[in-house]
């Protein structure tokens, strides 16, 4: 079977979650099945050329960022929402449907001109990672590209991003 209809096979269409008319898909069917959690992991690292770092987007982005950051022996950046860094952070905020919401990144977890792979379960309209990569940049890196599992195609989150290498395992 493609890695395409694995993925697809156990990714679970979960509705009105958050909220009433979301369709939320859940990937932990998928975390939970080691061949397929490897063929993922193994898939990211594959597409993600020479980085430096792997920054992961809170919170199912840890969980696929850590093994690909190990994967390519490359470090570890957590980016988180607001407030739950312990130390200095560089801040960005951005527009949701109802509100704002605001990621944060600690002061040192670049060097500068770092080569930087952001990666995330999903991509959805694309505020999320747009924040992640000014983030990125604020503090002094570069993003070498965006790496997702699933992309909501029907949002046009890729349309936000002209210069970027965007990857997606599967698109829906
Ligand atoms: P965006 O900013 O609209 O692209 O939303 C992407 C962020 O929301 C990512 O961090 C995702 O983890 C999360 N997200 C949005 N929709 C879904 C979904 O259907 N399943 C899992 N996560 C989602």
């Amino acid at each position: 079977m493609s890695l395409q209809k694995t993925i697809n096979g156990l990714i679970r269409d979960v509705p009105d979650y958050p909220q009433p008319g979301v369709l939320f898909k859940d990937i932990t069917p998928l975390l939970h099945d080691a061949v397929a959690f490897q063929a993922v992991v193994s898939a990211i690292a594959a597409e993600a050329g020479p980085v430096d770092k792997v920054a992961g987007l809170e919170a199912r982005g840890f969980l696929l960022a850590a093994p690909v950051a190990l994967e390519l022996g490359a470090g570890l950046v957590p980016v988180r929402k607001s407030g739950k860094l312990p130390w200095e952070t560089y801040a960005e905020t951005y527009d949701l449907e109802y509100g704002t919401a605001t990621i944060e990144v600690h002061r040192d977890a670049f060097a500068p001109g770092d080569r930087v792979l952001i990666v995330d379960d999903v991509l959805a309209t694309g505020g999320t990672a747009e924040a992640a990569a000014s983030l990125v940049r604020q503090a002094g890196a570069e993003v070498a590209g965006l790496s997702v599992l699933m992309e909501l195609t029907f949002l046009n989150g890729r349309d936000r991003f002209t210069d970027l290498r965007i990857h997606s395992l599967v698109a829906v």
